[in-house]
């Protein structure tokens, strides 16, 4: 038996579609990612794009700065469709977008969605037309936007108004409210003039992402208590390594918990030559541990201490996790409902068996001074005791049985 609580309902909003994924509404939460490569670098980003979506992105965004980024992206979208990768691709756009946009239309056409930053489309006088014409090619094209408003690149004349106003009021606000306020309006307004000019409220996506983890928190109960468009979530700028994880991690748990949030990133900086998809890792693995989603087999297994016998249990547990998140883009195909299987890895006989009887399949490797056999229990009844040197490639296979029969 398991004891699961759920997360609060989703508050329910507008659904929008993506290429072919539906965000909002009664959708689950969606997991996006973005490329760090160059974009006019073809070959690189496809082999990214590909990559993030075989590690379960369901959406690729990827900058366009420049006129031979704009040139790549209907390239880009036909060499992944050749290699049988659908991802929806999502345009990053700053400064200069309504202008690539207007002169690319093939790139115009080739993305699934827009994103723009309220506080980058244009200054002065410039900025209301730059972001029409955007938002008009939206229109013409039948696409989506994200209206994604970011911390460090806030829209200053509004930011400034916002302060001055604040400063005349005879009990006046925290400067970090009158921004969490700037983030809010930049959004709204934003969406307000989107949809004065044609776009549909089922095309709008916003996002209000700072980096301080009570911050993102703070502005987006607000934002959410104050529109019913889908909202996507991120901490941005996370950081690297288990500080960006643990960031993302406790500001994204919070709203999701909340049921705020209808598409995720997970902004890590990843480490020098290290993979992206850890991006899409986390974000899943977030979902997965509030219950919200599942996405791949779940490995329960100890921390070991003075009774683990040698770091056997640790190589066995790393082995099968790594084995279990390889199989799955084949798996998800083959056995359906496979990602909700939970295997058990346990150091010892004290919490052992206890924890292997509540997973699918679980095995308790022998402690310091226990007879060395590892007993292996399949929906919660010991079924053979393995020992000796293969024992690891023994329980793989057995997980491997398992899954096929359970699944096939
Ligand atoms: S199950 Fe055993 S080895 Fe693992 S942490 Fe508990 S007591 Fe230590």
């Amino acid at each position: 038996m398991s004891f699961t609580t759920s997360p609060l309902p989703r508050r329910s909003c507008v659904t929008v579609r993506v290429g072919g994924i539906a965000i909002g509404g009664d959708a689950s939460v969606v997991v996006q990612s973005m490329t760090n490569t160059d974009t006019a670098d073809v070959a690189a980003t496809v082999a990214q794009i590909a990559e993030l979506a075989r590690a379960g992105s369901e959406l690729a965004r990827i900058t366009v700065n420049n006129e031979s980024a704009a040139a790549a992206v209907p390239l880009i979208r036909d060499r992944l469709a050749a290699q049988g990768v659908t991802v929806p691709l999502i345009g990053d756009f700053h400064f200069n977008g309504h202008r690539l946009l207007t002169q690319s239309p093939a790139c115009a056409e080739a993305l699934a969605k827009y994103r723009i930053n309220p506080g980058n489309v244009g200054r002065g006088k410039k900025k209301d037309e730059q972001f029409a014409a955007i938002i008009d090619i939206a229109c013409r094209h039948d696409k989506p936007v994200r209206i994604g408003v970011n911390w460090g690149s806030l829209d200053q004349e509004l930011a400034a108004r916002l302060m001055d106003d604040n400063a005349c009021l005879p009990q006046p606000q925290t400067a970090a409210d009158v921004m969490h306020e700037a983030m809010i309006l930049s959004a709204l307004e934003s969406a307000r003039r989107a949809e004065e000019i044609g776009l549909g409220r089922d095309q709008i996506i916003l996002s209000v992402k700072m980096s301080g983890v009570q911050d993102l928190i703070a502005v987006y109960r607000k934002l959410a208590t104050r529109c019913d468009y889908p909202l996507h979530l991120g901490l941005t700028e996370a950081g690297m390594g288990s500080k960006g994880i643990v960031a993302s991690t406790a500001a994204l748990a919070v709203l999701l918990q909340e049921g705020i949030g209808d598409t995720i990133r997970v902004s890590l900086t990843p480490e020098p030559g290290g993979s992206r998809t850890q991006e899409v890792i986390v974000a899943q693995e977030i979902l997965q541990v509030l219950g919200l989603r599942s996405f791949t087999p779940a490995v329960t297994a100890c921390p070991g201490c003075g009774r683990t016998s040698s770091d056997y249990f640790q190589r066995l547990a790393r082995q099968i996790q790594d084995y279990l998140r390889d199989q799955m883009p084949v798996w998800r195909d083959q056995y359906p409902g496979v990602e909700e299987l939970k295997v058990a890895v346990m150091g010892c006989v004290v919490n052992g068996p206890g924890e292997s009887k509540q997973a699918n399949i679980g095995i308790s490797l022998p402690g310091a001074g226990e007879i060395p056999v590892a007993p292996v229990y399949v929906d919660g009844e010991k079924t053979v005791t393995l020992k000796g040197e293969t024992i690891a490639a023994e329980f793989q296979q057995l997980v491997a049985d398992y899954v096929a029969r359970r699944y096939g």
